[in-house]
């Protein structure tokens, strides 16, 4: 019996309505627009539904891969063997705690979590406006822009195991530190995270927001499927400057390239695979490592 009605069979058991979709196509789940079919997709609408989901899969001895709104993945080719759990939108929710806090779900993109905090009059998430992942990917990965990270304003995550245990997460326990949360180390799957902000005025938190997302139209190639900044910053400068420096600006490998307009990201001009993107970094990594003797690491996630 292969994978697939294995786990069509066990999971049906339990959760006779989950939403389940198979020979899936990556790239319609990924900002790259980049990947093979995932054998199996599942969207859980709750916690109780994941849990569930991933009990089945202990059962089979697999681990899923966790996939939030895609904008930070590189998927592969030749597609993805078992299941991948998508959790855009699917864990879905909001609300505030106490004056100054907010909990969001993991499903919810930033952008509204930001909205959702500047119409409370809360101030502190201006910055992950113009993130387009979600929560879940956004604490894991610890996003940040124009000197914030998440990092900064979480304050509590609710997360589960790959056998459905559930835990919550205080602030130390979290490890935040560039583009790194201890999510990365241990596994786990965020279910929710806690935000503590601070009071504002709406009007003033929304005029920061628009700025921001000014800064980011006229600076990032937004009209291009990419997976944001290719390159982790490395300690001494930036990645772009280094890329731009190289004489790296437009370096094409097949459909994938460095940006013209900003030298950070690799986009897809169109009909790009995972390979040319993959053979793009490193080729990308190695010329810049001679000019400067800095090797860059990709901050993409390389499924
Ligand atoms: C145009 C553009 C601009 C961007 N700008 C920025 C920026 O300014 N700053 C920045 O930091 N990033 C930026 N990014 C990258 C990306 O949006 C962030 O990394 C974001 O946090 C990824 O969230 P996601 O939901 O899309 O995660 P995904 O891409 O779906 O997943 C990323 C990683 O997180 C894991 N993951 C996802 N959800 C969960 C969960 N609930 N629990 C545990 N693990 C999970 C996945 O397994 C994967 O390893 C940009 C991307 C694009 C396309």
């Amino acid at each position: 019996m292969t994978y697939l009605t294995e786990f069509q069979k066990k999971i049906r058991t339990f959760l006779p309505e989950i939403e389940l979709r198979f020979e899936e196509p990556m790239h319609q789940h990924t900002s790259f627009r980049i990947g093979g079919d995932a054998e199996v997709m599942a969207f859980p609408k709750n916690r109780e539904e994941l849990r569930q989901i991933l009990k089945v899969s202990a059962l089979l001895d697999t681990k899923p891969a966790i996939l939030g709104a895609g904008t930070n993945v590189l998927a592969p080719d030749e597609g993805i063997a078992g299941l991948v759990i998508c959790l855009k939108d699917c864990l879905d929710g909001l609300a505030q705690i106490g004056d100054t806090a907010i909990r969001v779900m993991a499903g919810v993109t930033m952008s509204r979590a930001a909205v959702y905090a500047a119409n409370l009059g809360l101030a502190g998430l201006e910055f992950a406006h113009g993130i387009p992942g979600t929560v879940g990917g956004g604490v894991y990965m610890n996003a940040g822009a124009y000197g914030g990270e998440l990092g900064q304003v979480c304050t509590q995550v609710e997360v589960m195991d790959y056998e459905g245990n559930q835990r919550t997460l205080c602030r130390e326990e979290l490890g935040f530190s560039y583009r790194h949360s201890a999510l990365q180390d241990s596994g786990e799957i965020v279910l929710s995270a806690c935000f503590s902000l601070t009071p504002g005025q709406p009007e003033t938190i929304r005029d920061k927001m628009r700025e921001l997302i000014g800064r980011r139209t006229a600076s990032q190639p937004l009209n291009l499927p990419s997976a944001g900044s290719a390159f982790k910053r490395p300690a001494n400068g930036y990645a772009a400057a280094l890329i731009e420096n190289a004489g790296l600006k437009g370096y094409r490998v097949g459909n994938a390239a460095i940006s013209e307009k900003h030298a950070g990201f690799a986009v897809n001009l169109g009909g790009a695979t995972a390979a040319d993107v993959k053979s793009l970094l490193e080729q990308v990594s190695d010329r810049v490592f001679a000019q400067s003797g800095i090797r860059l690491e990709p901050e993409i996630r390389i499924w």
